[in-house]
């Protein structure tokens, strides 16, 4: 562990430098020893999408999560991150991003910061990000260490009383990264024509993953996988 935390804590070595695609492969492939490694090389065989996992190997998890489980960052869990919420399992990190279908001149929007660490993997795959987090104790610390690894193209504001981030609309895609009861139609209305809004639907306890391209007054609806998000709260969505 020793090593990761050497690496990850210098933002030069990182190379962070407002777009992580810029940065060198940390990993290195002959180190399967490592949880890291061992974690990336599964998910490059469940995802045949590289970029992605670069651009969350590039992504420091442990610097995401609190110090007494950072030894736990490179395991394929949710894993708390205060205030009664999680940061995602890589493995729903992996499959919502490349859902995304990001070619890299995309704006972005995320509903849900949390620890900040889906922003700082987006930032390397689109050239804007905006994320909303309704916890102001979130939102704080997700700015903080985004800052701190010199990542300038994500923006993390304060939920206010709608969903979303209207002001900044139209988003090229959209990432729910909290569970909702349908589709929120305030989001569609962020979406632009042929956008993707890339969401966990269904009850508080399970939900599968949506991803909903945009047609006009149609939405195309593709499912992915089961998963269990926290709840997304708030207009739109579910009471606290
Ligand atoms: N993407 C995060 C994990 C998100 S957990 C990460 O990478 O760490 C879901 C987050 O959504 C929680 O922090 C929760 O406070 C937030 N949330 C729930 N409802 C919300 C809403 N209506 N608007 C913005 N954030 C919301």
């Amino acid at each position: 562990m020793g090593r990761w935390h050497f690496l990850y804590q210098n933002p030069e070595t990182a190379g962070f430098s407002g777009n992580g695609l810029t940065a060198k492969p940390l990993v290195r492939q002959d180190a399967l020893e490592t949880p890291a490694a061992r974690l990336f090389a599964n998910l490059r065989q469940d995802f045949n999408d590289d970029r992605v996992i670069q651009a969350m190997e590039r992504t420091p998890r442990e610097l995401f999560v609190p110090a007494r489980i950072r030894h736990r960052a490179y395991e394929d869990e949710a894993l708390p991150i205060g205030g009664e919420q999680t940061i995602s399992q890589p493995y729903i990190v992996a499959m919502m991003t490349s859902a995304l279908e990001l070619k890299g001149g995309e704006r972005v929007l995320e509903v849900g910061a949390g620890s900040g660490y889906q922003a700082a993997v987006l930032s390397c795959l689109a050239r804007e990000v905006v994320s909303v987090e309704r916890k102001p104790a979130l939102a704080a610390g997700a700015r903080r260490i985004l800052a701190s690894l010199g990542i300038t193209n994500v923006a993390v504001f304060e939920a206010d009383n709608v969903l979303g981030w209207p002001s900044g609309a139209p988003y090229d895609a959209i990432i729910v990264t909290a569970a909702a009861p349908r589709i929120p139609q305030a989001l569609v209305g962020q979406l632009r024509e042929g956008g993707r809004l890339v969401i966990p639907v269904g009850s508080r306890a399970e939900q599968h993953l949506v991803q909903a391209t945009k047609h006009g007054e149609q939405l195309a609806i593709k499912r992915m996988g089961g998963c269990r998000f926290v709840p997304l709260v708030g207009p739109d969505a579910w009471s606290e």
